[in-house]
């Protein structure tokens, strides 16, 4: 393990945020992003809270299943169950024989990876049965659950700490789901195991020691169920190398040099292992973000926490991407919009920021959570979530079976397909949705309620003494900047609601009316901060957020541009060209592997041309916007190959794009390929001859080639 002294770091801004709410009138206030670090409150919420000595949650989420996605996101939920989510039980050979459901022997040993697939998977599939309320999902863990929830010796299914810990991150979704018991015993045995195998020098029991900081993520769970008084020394001692460890690199980075190792030739032949002076793993480091975060809730050391948001603030000035990602195509790498971003890393600080949010209530981690499930994971999947990519571009022209400058992926990597390059991203492309739904509203510590992120959905919850009440939110954020909330209660009841309003907002505007009410005039709302609505609400009431977003420029490396409204990124629309490669080589010894039935490996290659340098007022970007009606199949653009729910054969796909801005821009004869990928962005501003032309930009979710970071003339 590396340093593991405590790093007394305390982030001025951070700091000063920890201001009390703001008066605004006689129902509505603002309150700053960390308000949250505050008295445990447990007897009186409507939702339990952590037992002491554990910090209380700043926001509790609601049961599983109270949010159900409406409207577009849940069309996009319905593409998902249709797609590989519903099928790979059948159709991935690490599944149809596995240890996890008996079958003795398979799939699970001697590899030390594959063994946290099948969870990875049944994770998904579990918090999505429970979104929906889909018992054909749950069926389908069935014939896993039933064997694991009675299995006596965990090491027979597999010896793997961290596969047993990517099981027991979503047994207390399985239990809401299904209120099994055995899923709180189950969780005993792992918290047990890895206890016991918390210093095994073996790779099989612990392939990485840095990710024992996943144990916090259940474990609290499980203390609050039980009130067992072992769990919280247990959890310190497994726990606290790791978050030690990453404290001080999230910290330190990138001041300290041996954390800042660049691969010093991307192309050159790569080591059988990589060398141990090698900056970090990107799934290391996206799965790290909570860790510090979940130990303040033991600790109550502020510094754990402010780690965490240096940290980030870190990242993205070494590895950052546009729409809060991070370069990883394995380890991190640098800024080149070229470099790769593996789909798990998207995944993995989703589940970070999700967790972290509810712990500390920090809004710029709900505003990236948001950029993240809106940009980064449909843009690395096929709209209709049959394929998915390993590693995805930013600057992303071109998609094919070739040589890149990956830091350390094969040739296969960016294809759209069944398991490029790796099997990993396959088992973990299942959750991000459901996880994103289940928690877009939580419970706060008031007895009422917080609007976290924002999208179509219907909430059934408990406020102020225990009343249920139905929140209807009708939108089509993120493809407008509007939100109308509707309150549904059967007798008046005063509660708050707080209502996120994010920092890209620009003069965001609340609006509340009702039958009970004078018509309000509109009310400013502060971005990067919660606008909190504290009233007596009758049945019929509604709130209406203007976030009034405007398209703005954010700067990137070699001064280029990337173009954003609200946490929507707008990258270049290139005619795409879907060619079904019947087999494509798997993993570094190249042996040639088919799709199996019914999936594909499109390779994808530009058909219009993509050179372009946007003429724009950096300052004050003039585009004219586009808005349609968001299809079925939100994140497909017209062209691309998709099979429709319920269809067998893929074609092409006849809806448009929900939004589209248009611009000027000229071409850039000197800037073309360096192999198979984009040269790097020539600095701006670029001096071009070329015409001046037109051309639209469209959300980057709903692209398979891009460019996301511009030069500008
Ligand atoms: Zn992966």
């Amino acid at each position: 393990m590396r340093r593991r002294d405590f790093c007394k770091l305390i982030v001025a801004g951070a700091s000063a945020s920890l201001a009390g709410a703001v008066s605004l009138g006689e129902d509505a206030q603002q309150t700053s992003p960390l308000t949250a670090l505050s008295t445990a409150t447990a007897g009186r919420a409507n939702y339990p809270n952590h037992r002491a000595p554990l910090l209380p949650l700043k926001y509790t989420r609601l049961p599983l299943g109270s949010i159900r996605p409406a409207g577009w996101l849940s069309d996009q939920l319905t593409v998902q169950v249709h797609g590989l989510t519903s099928h790979i039980g059948e159709l991935w050979d690490i599944l149809t024989l596995s240890a996890w459901k008996g079958d003795a022997g398979k799939n699970v040993l001697p590899e030390c990876c594959t063994p946290r697939f099948a969870p990875r998977w049944l994770e998904g599939l579990t918090v999505l049965s429970g979104v929906l309320g889909n018992d054909h999902l749950k069926a389908l863990t069935d014939p896993y659950m039933q064997y694991i929830l009675d299995v006596h010796e965990l090491a027979a299914v597999t010896p793997s700490v961290i596969a047993w810990s990517h099981l027991g991150r979503f047994l207390p979704d399985y239990y809401e789901l299904t209120g099994d018991r055995r899923a709180i015993t189950l969780l005993r045995k792992i918290l047990d195991y890895s206890d016991a195998s918390r210093d095994s020098q073996e790779k099989i029991v612990l392939e990485d020691p840095g990710r024992l900081g996943m144990l916090l993520s259940f474990g609290y769970w499980y203390y609050d169920q039980t009130g067992d008084a072992d769990i919280p020394a247990m959890l310190e001692r497994c726990s606290r190398p790791s978050v030690d460890d990453w404290k001080d690199y999230f910290a330190h980075f990138p001041q300290d040099p041996k954390y800042f190792v660049h691969f010093p030739d991307v192309t050159a032949e790569k080591p059988g292992l990589p060398p141990p002076d090698w900056t970090r793993q990107g799934v290391d480091v996206t799965q790290a973000i909570q860790y510090p975060v979940q130990h303040y809730v033991m600790s109550g050391d502020k510094s754990d926490v402010d780690s965490v948001i240096q940290g980030i603030a870190n990242l993205d000035q070494g590895y950052g991407q546009v729409g809060g990602r991070w370069s990883g195509d394995e380890w991190l790498t640098n800024t080149d919009p070229a470099q790769g971003t593996e789909l798990c890393d998207v995944e993995e600080l989703l589940f970070s920021l999700e967790k972290s949010f509810e712990i500390v209530g920090e809004l710029s981690f709900a505003d990236r959570i948001e950029q993240l499930i809106y940009n980064a994971f449909p843009g690395t999947c096929t709209p209709d979530m049959w394929a998915h990519q390993y590693d995805q571009q930013s600057n992303q022209v071109l998609v094919s079976v070739a040589e890149r400058h990956w830091h350390w992926n094969t040739d296969t990597s960016n294809i759209y397909g069944f398991t490029p390059n790796f099997p990993c991203c396959l088992a973990n492309m299942h959750s991000p949705w459901p996880r994103f739904v289940q928690t877009m509203w939580m419970a706060t510590e008031d007895r009422g309620l917080v609007a976290a992120t924002y999208g179509p959905c219907r909430v059934h919850a408990k406020v102020a003494a225990g009343l249920p009440i139905e929140i209807v939110e009708e939108t089509n954020y993120p493809f407008s900047d509007r939100v109308r909330i509707t309150i549904h209660t059967g007798k008046p009841t005063s509660f708050p609601i707080y209502f996120r309003i994010p920092s890209w907002a620009v003069g965001a505007e609340v609006a509340i009316a009702g039958e009970s009410l004078r018509q309000r005039p509109q009310q400013p709302a502060s971005s990067g901060t919660f606008f909190k609505v504290d009233r007596l609400w009758k049945s019929g009431d509604s709130v209406t957020l203007n976030f009034n977003f405007k398209v703005r420029c954010e700067k990137r490396r070699n001064n280029a541009v990337a173009v954003a409204w609200g946490p929507l990124y707008f990258v270049l629309h290139i005619a795409e060209s879907f060619k079904n490669l019947p087999s494509i080589p798997l993993g570094p010894k190249a042996t040639e592997t088919p799709a199996p039935p019914g999936c594909a490996n499109w390779q994808i290659t530009p058909a219009t041309s993509w050179n372009y340098a946007l003429v724009i007022d950096r300052q004050n970007p003039q585009c004219a916007m586009t808005s349609r009606r968001v299809s079925s199949m939100p994140f497909a653009q017209r062209g691309e190959m998709v099979k429709q729910p319920g269809a067998t054969q893929y074609a092409p796909w006849n809806g448009d794009v929900p939004l589209a801005l248009h611009v000027k821009a000229r071409k850039v004869p000197g800037w073309g390929m360096n192999g198979a990928s984009a040269a790097q962005v020539p600095l701006s501003p670029v001096r071009s001859d070329s015409p001046e032309e037109t051309v639209e930009l469209i959300p980057y979710g709903c692209s398979r080639l891009r460019i996301a970071e511009f030069p500008t003339t």
